[in-house]
């Protein structure tokens, strides 16, 4: 166990599978109780007793469409509720809509800024009130290494997953003196089913521009994830880890 969590409460949203689901993993692994919310309950659930069997931790899956700030509500009464504190914020739900500026429609922006973006700004209001009176939080943003190089045909996606570089900067510093972090990890190319989508010869393109020369797995952004989530990163808020091969640096 790289880092002791036990006696904590995580949230991680989009949690049912993915990266999500490899975060909740090292975080049960290190004694973390887990929430994940979900858009598909049964999948969270699926996912938090696969969590309980192998780590003996609680964990308990949520109906929550993080970009409804009713549903969001819902959500943290019903964590404060369960688990009775929360430590851990992982912002991780996301969602893309690809398509070239000229043809993107606004809603297919809209709806991205609302998922990847403002669901973070929900969660993150609702978190800060329990961790303020905790006086000690730990809150992580899955951005993308979009934001940073930016990427044809994903405009409305690059620009959510920049803008949650602001919004981990600006909590940072109001809740700084509160014992409260907030840093992004800023995955590159990942193997999960967001990116098997796209068409092979896509695929060898990004490749070919890893200087690792290969993608990388859920669980490398998970460790980044973990270090960031724990007690000993205490003295580093506002910051953006990299997890992308050297394909961005
Ligand atoms: P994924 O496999 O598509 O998983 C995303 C999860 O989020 C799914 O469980 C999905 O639920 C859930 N979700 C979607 N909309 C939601 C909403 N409104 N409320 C609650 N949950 C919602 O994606 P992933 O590849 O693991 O990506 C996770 C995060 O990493 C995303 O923010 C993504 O942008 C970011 N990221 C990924 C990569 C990559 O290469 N994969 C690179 C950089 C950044 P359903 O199953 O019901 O759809």
């Amino acid at each position: 166990m790289p880092f002791d969590l036990k006696g904590q409460a995580a949230f991680v949203t989009g949690g049912a599978r993915g990266i999500g689901f490899a975060i909740a993993r090292e975080l049960a692994g290190c004694g973390a109780d887990i929430a994940i919310g979900d858009l598909k309950p049964e999948d969270a659930e699926a996912s938090c007793a696969k969590l309980s069997g192998d780590f003996g931790v609680k964990a308990k899956g949520y109906a929550a469409n993080v970009s409804d700030p009713g549903a969001v509500e819902k959500v943290f009464g019903a964590i404060r509720g369960d688990f009775g504190r929360l430590d851990i914020l992982i912002n991780n739900a996301g969602i893309t809509r690809d398509g070239l500026v000229m043809r993107m429609k606004p809603e297919d922006f809209d709806i991205v800024l609302s998922v990847n973006l403002k669901s973070a700004f929900l969660c993150s209001k609702e978190a800060i009130k329990i961790m303020s009176k905790q006086r000690y939080g730990r809150i992580v943003s899955i951005s993308s290494v979009v934001a940073f190089m930016g990427n044809p045909g994903q405009v409305n996606y690059s620009a959510s997953k920049a803008g949650m570089i602001g919004l981990t900067k600006t909590i940072a510093r109001e809740y700084g003196t509160r014992g409260i972090t907030a840093n992004a990890v800023a995955p590159g190319f990942i193997t999960t089913a967001m990116t098997d989508a796209l068409p092979e010869n896509v695929k060898e393109q990004m490749r070919a521009s890893i200087p690792i020369g290969k993608f990388g797995t859920p669980e490398d952004v998970a460790q980044a994830v973990l270090f960031l989530c724990s007690r000993e990163s205490g003295y580093i808020t506002g910051n953006v880890i990299h997890v992308n091969g050297g394909m961005y640096m």
